[in-house]
């Protein structure tokens, strides 16, 4: 056996040669969808461009600097296949490859050349126990291996209300199950720009609390990135 073959056995052993997308054997070394998963994937460009539509989700209701997602969701493609396989059965290795295929997009587009630090849309702390890890931090960990800036884990978390629930209206029952946003380091965000990532946008309404909560920090500007985007 020659070193470059025993290296390629190795290499079989810790990365089993079937695609997450589709557990197609069709694989190239080192790829973790087929090449059909991946042509499959739809793009949207929209890192390029403002007025875009996830930027659209926002306009009127925060001042954001900008936003994005990277990939069309539909159902019952590869792309939700993924996800699943990313959120519920801890394949972190689909998040950063995503991660790196976001931040690709970022770096390409004038738009996102003075964003200071990432920040993953928090989980609540409960669910990000069952789960292992919150996958947006993973995105951004993809991410900030091709951007260089810093990922900042524990600058806002999010917790539950704890006040009767029985008193309160609509808007705030609603609010309290969503949970409440709160900055626990104001100072490592003053005067930058922040990029907010989570994995799929739909109405915004967290990431829009989210956002509101960092933008009251002294100087801060916020932008928005995320994986998915899908209107339904
Ligand atoms: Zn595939």
């Amino acid at each position: 056996m020659t070193a470059t073959n025993l290296i390629h056995s190795f290499s079989h052993l810790f990365f089993p040669h079937i695609c997450s997308g589709c557990g197609s054997d069709l694989i190239n070394d080192g790829q973790l969808i087929c090449l059909q998963c991946s042509e499959s994937l739809s793009t949207t460009q929209f890192a390029a461009h403002q007025n875009n539509p996830v930027e659209k989700i926002f306009r009127g209701r925060i001042g954001i600097t900008n936003a994005m997602g990277l990939l069309y969701f539909t159902k019952d493609s590869v792309l939700q296949n993924l996800l699943h396989e990313f959120k519920y059965r801890g394949k972190k290795e689909i998040g950063f490859y995503f991660g790196k295929m976001m931040g690709n997009a970022l770096i390409k587009s004038n738009l996102y050349n003075n964003i200071d630090a990432l920040i993953p849309l928090p989980l609540f702390s409960s669910k990000e126990k069952i789960r292992g890890y919150n996958q947006a931090t993973v995105l951004c960990e993809g991410v900030s291996e091709i951007m260089n800036v810093p990922v900042l884990k524990n600058t806002i978390i999010r917790a539950i209300a704890t006040e009767t629930q029985t008193r309160k209206n609509r808007i705030e029952r609603w609010q309290n199950i969503e949970g409440k946003f709160e900055v626990k380091d104001s100072k490592s965000i003053q005067n930058k720009h922040i990029l907010l990532i989570d994995d799929v946008v739909t109405t915004g309404a967290t990431l829009e609390s989210c956002a509101m909560e960092l933008l009251r920090v002294e100087g801060t500007k916020v932008s928005i990135g995320t994986l998915a985007y899908t209107s339904t």
